[in-house]
């Protein structure tokens, strides 16, 4: 498959969260400009990142484990590649890692994403990932993430739907959660939402 062809687990986020967003990104010229909000959220991820390699395993459950950092992974057949923000490996398993800037629990965007990656480990490293974590940067919770059968079939949904959106170029409906326009950097090129 074409590299511009591959789509990304940050992709299947940004499409449950407005699938405008990735409309956008992929099917027009519209570039999204970096708020001061998303700049400070980078940065925050950055530290935090950092902060990582003085912690011990203990805050995920885990007792031993190799830790790996900015993980890049590629699979043509799930169509996906991505850079996975760390991968914790004990023997035939292992458990994806993911930092949000956020003070809320993970949403099911979230959820997706850190499955994407999950399918990524599993085709690529032939690794078995019962289970990720997803780490709050701003409250410091962890959260388990477990990849039961219903995650993965709506994983591998989403990563269709999201081809065709691409394929299709048909700009899709917008959120009918105003809201989040409210706080969306492309609120300017959405007429007909505000
Ligand atoms: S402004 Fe609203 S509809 Fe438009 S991309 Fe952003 S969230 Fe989606």
């Amino acid at each position: 498959m074409p590299t511009d062809d591959m789509i990304t687990p940050t992709e299947l986020r940004q499409f449950h969260y407005c699938p405008r967003v990735v409309f956008f990104a992929r099917c027009t010229p519209v570039r999204r400009r970096e708020t001061v909000l998303m700049t400070h959220g980078r940065e925050k991820h950055e530290s935090e990142l950092l902060r990582e390699r003085r912690r011990a395993l203990s805050r995920y459950d885990l007792t031993e484990g190799e830790r790996r950092y900015d993980v890049r992974l590629s699979s043509a057949a799930l169509g996906l590649n991505g850079e996975l923000d760390l991968l914790i490996v004990n023997g035939a398993k292992a458990y994806p890692v993911e930092y949000k800037n956020s003070r809320r629990p993970p949403d099911p965007g979230h959820r997706l994403q850190l499955c994407a990656y999950a399918l990524l480990v599993e085709a690529e490293l032939g690794l078995s990932c019962p289970h990720g974590y997803w780490h709050s940067s701003v409250t410091h919770e962890t959260h388990v993430v477990a990849f039961d059968r219903r995650l993965r079939n709506r994983t591998a949904s989403a990563i269709a739907a999201v081809r065709t959106l691409i394929r299709e170029e048909r700009c899709p409906e917008p959120t009918r959660r105003v809201e989040k326009c409210l706080e969306c950097e492309l609120r300017n090129f959405c007429g007909d939402t505000l």
